[in-house]
């Protein structure tokens, strides 16, 4: 054995005592760390020739790399849809590195790290008041679920022109409705070979609003005279947290053959509060749903589920059926994972999801998820009583959008960059209806009212300035 391995292995409990230490103390002051680096790392390459150990090792990451971290899942880091980690979800991820399953099959082979991840995907269908008639798992984030689901709406389209694309490739364009995808899901038409430029775009509903116009949405659907087509909607658009509307959707469903795709990134959490679970109503007749655990489930990265109907299991072996994977007779009978998604190899991602549900329940979740919504409340409020901002859209969840009044994009975008170099808090730009904006996203469960104070006190006094 290598003589540093060897040392490490003596000296196992002091070296995962110092991480602790270390992580306990970067936990503990979140809320004074710097929430933006401007700094870059050094040029020069470190030497691997020879190993140092890991005492050395840890020594050098404190040096050069620790002073640039900055506080991603602290309570004033408001840019992106930046989720915490909540104390359970960070054993629930300690565990799955220290166990380090790699979760394939339930049933036959090996561990049983993939009934763990099904038992976790009951827990959540139940959690997100979900019928439990859909197959899920985990994945690295949205971007990955939002392929996976339109990877089996793609050979679902197929299926229906009685053509396996799996198989033979895409040999027919493939209709695509939406009115405001998010990015990934058009990155996930160009890797699909779908082709991005491939979206039939609905009109947005009429008012400040980001949500597919019902009316349109028919007439293109008309036009398509009977084709099969997918549906990408939204539950949350990014700027305004805008819903589709999922009641009309689902009526829409029983007159034509659509494959109804949601992505609820992290408008799914909405299910946890009473006064906007309305948003969802009906989601769960859609064929599949994206849905990220590290955004407002306060999940380490990278964590994500996609949930697609049992109904349609056959098209979803047949795009991900791994060759070399035990398959004989009923898929469900020898379930593996590497057949019903796109990786092999896997960390067993379900763990810290299953420690957070379990250890603060659905009423944990609503109290925290509840918290994000008063608290982006407040910040829109205090913006639109203040004559020096302006609310761009009203604040419908989570987020507030809003921008300088008669100011130009640059001046814009320099206050931004004066707000973010305080360090104090992090937010990103965004474009608006055409308007250089400024977004805030609430999803950290460790938010409160005084941080909402302190950036709005901050974004004044950069104004007198
Ligand atoms: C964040 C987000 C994504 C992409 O998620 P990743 O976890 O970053 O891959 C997709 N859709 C929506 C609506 C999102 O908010």
């Amino acid at each position: 054995m290598n003589h540093f391995l060897k040392e490490d292995l003596t000296n196992l409990e002091g070296l995962l005592e110092k991480i602790k230490e270390q992580g306990i103390s970067y936990l503990d002051n979140l809320s004074e760390r710097a929430t933006y680096s401007d700094h870059q790392l050094p040029e020069e390459i470190l030497s691997v020739k020879e190993g140092k150990g890991s005492e050395e090792t840890f020594k050098i990451f404190n040096e050069r790399l620790e002073p640039l971290m900055v506080a991603s899942s602290g309570p004033r880091y408001w840019g992106f849809v930046t989720g915490g980690t909540t104390p359970a979800s960070i054993m629930g991820d300690w565990l799955t590195s220290i166990y380090d399953q790699n979760t394939q099959a339930l049933k036959g082979v090996g561990d049983i790290s993939g009934q763990i991840e099904i038992e976790t995907i009951k827990m959540l269908l139940d959690f997100f008041e979900l019928p439990q008639d859909y197959i899920g798992g985990f994945v690295s984030g949205a971007t990955m679920s939002n392929f996976t689901c339109l990877a089996v709406a793609r050979q679902w389209i197929g299926k229906n022109l009685g053509k396996d694309f799996a198989k033979d490739g895409i040999t027919e364009k493939i209709n695509v409705l939406s009115a405001m995808p998010h990015s990934s899901s058009i990155k996930s038409l160009s890797m699909l070979g779908i082709g991005s430029n491939n979206i039939t775009k609905i009109k947005v509903a009429e008012g400040n609003r980001e949500c597919l116009d019902t009316v349109d949405l028919e007439e293109k659907i008309k036009e398509l005279n009977g084709e099969p087509f997918i549906l990408i909607s939204s539950a949350g658009t990014v700027n305004t947290v805008d819903f589709d509307d999922f009641q009309a959707i689902s009526k829409l469903k029983n007159k034509y053959n659509f494959w109804w795709h949601i992505d609820a990134a992290f408008g799914a959490f909405a299910k946890c509060s009473d006064e906007h679970k309305h948003l969802l109503k009906d989601w769960e007749n859609a064929d599949s749903i994206t849905i990220d655990n590290h955004k407002w489930m306060n999940v380490p990265y990278e964590n994500a589920v996609f949930l697609i109907k049992e109904k349609h299991k056959l098209e979803q072996i047949e795009t991900f059926q791994n060759s070399s994977a035990p398959y004989l007779g009923d898929p469900m009978e020898k379930f593996s994972c590497l057949n019903f998604l796109p990786e092999n190899s896997r960390r067993l991602k379900a763990l810290p999801v299953w420690f957070s549900m379990i250890a603060y329940g659905k009423d944990g979740f609503k109290e925290m998820i509840e918290k994000s919504i008063s608290l982006s409340q407040y910040f829109g409020k205090l913006i639109e009583n203040d004559n020096n901002f302006e609310i761009l859209a009203p604040v419908r969840l989570n987020t507030v959008c809003f921008t300088l009044k008669d100011q130009t994009s640059e001046q814009v975008l320099e206050f931004l960059e004066r707000l973010n170099q305080t360090k104090k808090v992090f937010l990103t730009p965004t474009i608006y209806k055409g308007k250089q904006a400024i977004r805030a996203a609430l999803v950290n469960w460790r938010t409160e009212s005084s941080d909402v104070e302190l950036v709005f006190n901050l974004m004044q006094e950069l104004l007198r300035k």
